[in-house]
């Protein structure tokens, strides 16, 4: 068996195209492409490539994974912001009211998405003050964060349309879901949030 010329330790078990002789396989791994000029026909070399590039996409697409998920939460955030400070001027506002308005929100959002026009949301009075309160908001994080795009925002009526259901089943008043927002999410605070948020980013 050939001794590694490199290490001159181990053996050579690998013939190395770089160094045109036999190398160990920890030389191998520690050299390539550093030390040594590995020829792309390496069959070590495409191995190794092959491997890593598979773990820097899982670790990219995870990432990618948690992006998605922060983005979701800002957006929940927003159109909450805007039910909360609705609520909190219309003291009598019902968690019916409110599902009608993210469901009116969640059907404009995605005819848009579909016609690629704006759509008013379909509802009336109140309602619509509400729905067109959270689309307003959702324009706000928008201009000043860059999310949500049409596809989260219909994602997330959805989802806050589910939460607040099963929130209101919860009570008899036809209000679990607002009392429990009302707790979670301070009136008019967006703003303080978008300050948070580009306060985080210039510290780096
Ligand atoms: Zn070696």
């Amino acid at each position: 068996m050939a001794i590694c010329v490199l290490c001159r330790q181990r053996k050579g078990k690998r013939f190395c195209p770089a160094v045109y002789n036999m190398i160990c396989s920890t030389c191998c791994g520690t050299h390539r492409l550093k030390k040594l000029n590995c020829p792309s026909s390496c069959p070590y070399l495409r191995q190794a490539k092959a491997f890593e590039m598979a773990q820097k996409e899982a670790e990219w697409a995870q990432r990618g994974a948690q992006r998605a998920e922060i983005e979701q939460r800002l957006t929940a955030f927003a159109l909450e912001e805007a039910i909360s400070t609705f609520a909190n001027e219309n003291p009598d506002l019902t968690d019916d009211e409110v599902i009608a308005a993210l469901k009116a929100v969640q059907d404009a959002v995605e005819r848009e998405v579909m016609s690629g026009m704006v759509h008013e949301p379909k509802a009336d009075g109140r309602t619509k003050d509400l729905a067109l309160r959270i689309l307003k908001n959702a324009q706000r994080m928008k201009q000043r964060i860059g999310i949500p795009h049409n596809v989260l925002l219909a994602r997330v009526a959805r989802l806050l349309t589910q939460k607040a259901m099963l929130l209101s089943q919860r009570t008899y008043d036809g209000k679990g879901y607002l009392k429990a927002l009302l707790i979670d999410i301070k009136p008019n605070s967006l703003e303080e949030l978008f300050e948070r948020l580009t306060a985080s980013q210039t510290r780096g």
